[in-house]
């Protein structure tokens, strides 16, 4: 539960932002309006952390203005935004360097012009294939038993034949999402990291144990789904901990895989850790005890697409880590897709 609520008040003129004006109204919460969901006055906190704290423990509610969606490359053609923010704290999140120091979550309460943008954006490219993120700005799922947005947009594209959703997310709460009828049309991947990882970095996010039993009920319920695992960690006793992440995933995935399944249905993507100046800075000022390995002499400088440098692991570790996670995935899941290693 956020610790306050404030909302746009043209959200009330929606059936989706009445109903949920109307539900924090009656719990103890306090609710403010706000002339604009970008600009927001009243998250306050004496430090960067406190100021970060409490931007995770503020809702609003706004409308979506904007006729058009950017671009996702290259996981998809668009970024389908339904929400902004989440409430964990992964010290390593990158919308704490995109949304500035007080990451707010904020909900769209007019999804029914969202899903009309997307249809416009599908049929200016048919008759081929467009494909949306919905997880480009936020975690999609804490806020769902709010909103039902999700489940709505995945009905929606279970209509769409020539649309495609795709999201990941952290958190397990998926139970009102498991009879939507998505009709093959949404994959629903889920962000898992090591044990060890998430335990010291992953604040307030579920454990692996449970992501892993929520990924088997999707798989269960007939979704495509896939994995993304990141950011890859080079410390000791890193292959045990990651064979752990794939002997869990054998054991939920096949105990729960539909008749008709084969792990040539899955798809991997792989990160290994990497950080800009800007986002050591940002981490440092909100987790300044952070263990997160950051030091520019034991990484290499690298040159990204945007013009700005980033630190990698050293070409030697990355290729070491590459070759095991490649084995691993090919002895546990023979065939599945793996989409990248970065
Ligand atoms: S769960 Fe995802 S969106 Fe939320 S803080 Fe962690 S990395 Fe960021």
């Amino acid at each position: 539960m956020p610790k306050q609520v404030f909302y746009e008040p043209d959200a009330l003129n929606y059936p989706l932002g009445k109903k949920l004006i109307n539900y924090f109204e009656k719990t103890n919460i306090p609710m403010k309006p706000t002339t604009s969901h970008n600009r927001v006055i009243g998250i306050v906190g004496d430090t960067p952390g406190e100021a970060y704290r409490e931007a995770k423990h503020t809702l609003v509610i706004g409308i979506r203005r904007s006729k058009t969606f950017q671009t996702c490359k290259p996981s998809a053609h668009y970024q389908l935004p339904l929400a902004t923010s989440c409430p964990g704290m992964c010290e390593y999140c990158y919308l704490a360097t995109t949304l500035g120091p007080k990451p707010y979550l904020r909900i769209y309460v007019n999804i029914d012009e969202i899903l009309d943008i997307t249809r416009n954006l599908i049929e200016n490219r048919a008759p081929e294939i467009t494909i949306f993120e919905g997880a480009a700005t936020s975690d999609p799922i804490p806020v769902e038993k709010y909103t039902g947005n999700l489940k709505k947009t995945i009905e929606f594209f279970g209509q769409e034949p020539l649309g495609r959703f795709r999201f990941v997310t952290k958190f397990t709460d998926i139970e009102s999402l498991l009879n939507a009828e998505h009709n093959n049309h949404t994959r629903f991947r889920f962000s898992l990291n090591c044990q060890q990882a998430i335990k010291q970095f992953e604040h307030g996010t579920p454990q692996l144990l449970d992501r892993v039993i929520a990924a088997s009920k999707m798989l269960k319920a007939g979704y495509p789904i896939g994995f993304i695992i990141a950011p890859i960690f080079k410390f000791e006793n890193w292959q045990d901990e990651y064979t752990e992440l794939f002997t869990l995933l054998e054991k939920y995935l096949y105990e729960n895989m539909p008749s008709n399944w084969s792990p040539k249905d899955l798809t991997f993507e792989f990160i290994s850790h990497r950080y800009t100046l800007r986002a050591k800075s940002n981490i440092l000022n909100v987790f300044p005890k952070s263990k997160l390995p950051m030091k520019e002499e034991e990484r290499k400088f690298k040159y990204g697409q945007f013009g700005y440098g980033k630190y990698v692991y050293d070409p030697d570790d990355i290729n070491e880590l590459k070759e095991f996670f490649l084995n691993k995935t090919e002895k546990y899941f023979p065939g599945a897709k793996i989409e990248y290693f970065i």
